[in-house]
């Protein structure tokens, strides 16, 4: 006979670490769809200094491990794939993952963000090549070398300050003369003295041989044209682009209410369609239209969407 769960959360993030721990403690039958590793854009940050309670310093991917063993230990069933194919209209909700099709009474969409692309000549190109998004994750292969950070949010300056641990020096390159990322984050970048600013400036164009070797900047006042170039006997420099993040929604139905590409949500954290709630589906944390998006609001919005999921099936 066809197993049909209580509830399917897709995404391995926080939020669906967090909805997948209150189901499966609520003695509901949880799978978690994960189409690569588990943590979602968390896992990528080289820290996490404001979730309460954290160890100070941590990486983020450290966190979503202690996630994922709580959730092993409640008896969490995971599957890695990608959902493609949702259907989500019928009591009975079917997503296809990896060909397998999986029937669920509920389903929980928490598939957050990824990052977006400069659109630099040259970006895509030299991708692993000295260009990267995660300082966490290539920024010891920068060790004594010059990088450039582009960006000037949260992530930017954040992982910008990571990179000193490694990098003989930071160029971090920003569109404006200011910044949006937190005035306390700001601070710890400015009083770095291994971090030159260079602003209102942009990539225009990534270069090098095997691996990327200069870029080209363009002066956003004046337009001038100046370049960076690896460090005298390194041969090489990093890229590392910090400018923000778009939702995975592509694969989701067009019944579903998207503001901005964001799963638009009530305060249960229920999925709406231009005619109110969808019956058994929820959206949480980064993927939801919301103002605030940090681990500590991914994880709370995935304890309420189980709630809601559990009263939905005891209904
Ligand atoms: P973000 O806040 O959206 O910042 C993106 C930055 O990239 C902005 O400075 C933006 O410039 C710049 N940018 C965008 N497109 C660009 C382009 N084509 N060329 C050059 N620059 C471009 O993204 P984020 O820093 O990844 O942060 C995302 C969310 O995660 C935010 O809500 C943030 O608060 C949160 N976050 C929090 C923490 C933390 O609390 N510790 C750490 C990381 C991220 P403009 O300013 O000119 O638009």
């Amino acid at each position: 006979m066809e197993k049909i769960y209580d509830v399917v959360v897709v995404g391995a993030g926080p939020a669906g670490l967090s909805a997948a721990l209150y189901a499966a403690r609520a003695n509901l039958s949880v799978l978690l769809l994960e189409r690569m590793k588990e943590g979602g854009q968390i896992g990528l940050a080289s820290a996490v200094e404001n979730y309460p309670g954290g160890v100070r310093g941590e990486e983020g991917q450290a966190l979503v491990d202690r996630m994922a063993e709580q959730c092993g230990h409640f008896g969490v069933e995971r599957l890695r794939g990608e959902a493609l194919g949702y259907d989500l209209l019928g009591e009975t909700k079917r997503l296809n993952v990896a060909g397998r099709e999986i029937a669920s009474k509920t389903v929980i969409i928490a598939t957050g963000r990824r990052a977006v692309q400069l659109g630099a000549a040259g970006e895509t190109e030299f991708l692993g090549r000295g260009v990267s998004y995660c300082a966490a994750c290539d920024g010891p292969f920068f060790n004594g070398m010059d990088v450039v950070v582009v960006g000037g949010g949260d992530s930017a300056l954040e992982e910008a300050v990571y990179l000193t641990k490694f990098a003989r020096k930071v160029t971090l390159i920003h569109r404006r003369d200011s910044f949006r990322a937190a005035k306390y984050i700001q601070g710890k970048a400015r009083a770095n003295g291994k971090i030159d600013f260079l602003l209102n400036s942009v990539v225009r164009e990534i270069k090098g041989g095997d691996l990327v070797e200069e870029i080209l900047l363009e002066n956003t006042l004046t337009n001038e044209i100046s370049h960076i170039r690896a460090g005298e006997g390194d041969g090489m420099m990093g890229v590392f682009i910090f400018v923000g993040q778009a939702p995975n929604t592509d694969d989701l139905p067009g019944y579903l209410r998207l503001e901005g590409g964001y799963v638009v949500t009530d305060e249960e954290m229920r999925a709406l369609t231009a005619h109110g709630p969808l019956p058994g589906v929820f959206a949480a944390g980064d993927v939801r239209k919301k103002s605030l998006r940090q681990v500590v609001t991914a994880a709370a919005d995935g304890a309420v969407a189980a709630v809601s999921a559990d009263s939905y099936i005891n209904r």
